[in-house]
């Protein structure tokens, strides 16, 4: 149950956003998140004390072994996810034809 909770306000957190960056001429894309939490956002090393699986879950900080750098596990995730959109904004989106 808990699990459809949380689809669900995804769901409507990805078509609100979406509603809203075409009512403002923006641009919406979807990137795949996976290894964000785990990827340190200054070197892009994936560290060998990130946090890792089911075990991770409850740190919420970590240095990297590689950089040294201390990471908050959120903002590092949110970094790794902006980054990982203006890589697509650097290739270039197509934009459908209608806007
Ligand atoms: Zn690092």
């Amino acid at each position: 149950m808990a699990k459809s909770v949380l689809d669900a306000g995804w769901f409507m957190l990805k078509t609100q956003l979406e509603y809203k960056s075409v009512a403002t001429q923006g641009v919406f894309i979807e990137v795949n998140e996976s290894y964000t939490t785990q990827t340190c956002s200054c070197c892009g090393c994936i560290s060998c004390n990130s946090p890792k699986g089911r075990a991770g879950l409850g740190i919420r900080e970590w240095n990297c072994a590689e950089c040294g750098t201390t990471h908050d596990r959120d903002v590092n995730a949110a970094k790794n996810i902006l980054a990982l959109g203006h890589e697509r904004l650097a290739v270039g989106i197509t934009v459908p034809l209608g806007r």
